[in-house]
């Protein structure tokens, strides 16, 4: 299990209006148990959210906390010794609104690329854990109950990266 300080924590997006300045706060003392939504109201929508209904959307492995006052997720921190390659192909990911999830091992590193939702695109690509390059990946562009497609190399990988989407962020 990684420690706390493995994991790296940026703010939570609201999965009802997904605006990027939306922020979930704890509820007040009557309904301690909910987070409210602060953009919300602005799209004519109910602020209020139920914790596990955020948990829903995200993939597994990203753990949830309130630091700060506001909901943060936080992420497995990714593995040392990647080549900038590899790294580059997450982060163009992550910076698309897909979560980067590492499972570090002392040979293979595993990342799961997931887009927030159900039926969001998926992808799993494996990483040489001595040199840090992109081996091979399997991806679900429109969420794992439709087949998926593979790609083996440091190249292919990042061109199948690449045309994954987070559909639904975008517009509205
Ligand atoms: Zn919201």
């Amino acid at each position: 299990m990684p420690t706390a300080d493995s994991y790296e924590w940026r703010t939570a997006p609201c999965p009802e209006c997904a605006d990027p300045i939306a922020r979930l706060v704890p509820g007040d003392s009557d309904r301690a148990d909910i987070l409210l939504c602060t953009r919300c109201p602005a799209h004519g929508r109910i602020s209020y959210h139920d914790p596990a209904d955020i948990r829903a959307r995200l993939p597994f492995g990203v753990v949830l906390a309130v630091r700060g006052g506001v909901l943060r997720i936080g992420v497995p921190a990714a593995p040392h010794g990647l080549t900038a390659y590899t790294r580059s192909v997450v982060e163009q990911a992550t910076e698309r609104g897909l979560f980067a999830v590492w499972r570090p091992s002392a040979r293979r590193h595993d990342v799961i690329l997931a887009a927030p939702g159900p039926d969001g695109a998926w992808a799993w690509i494996q990483v040489g854990a001595r040199s840090g390059r992109i081996l091979r990946a399997a991806a679900y562009p429109h969420g794992r109950n439709v087949p998926g497609v593979r790609a083996a190399g440091p190249r292919a990988v990042g061109q199948l990266v690449a045309s994954l989407s987070v559909s639904g962020l975008s517009s509205d």
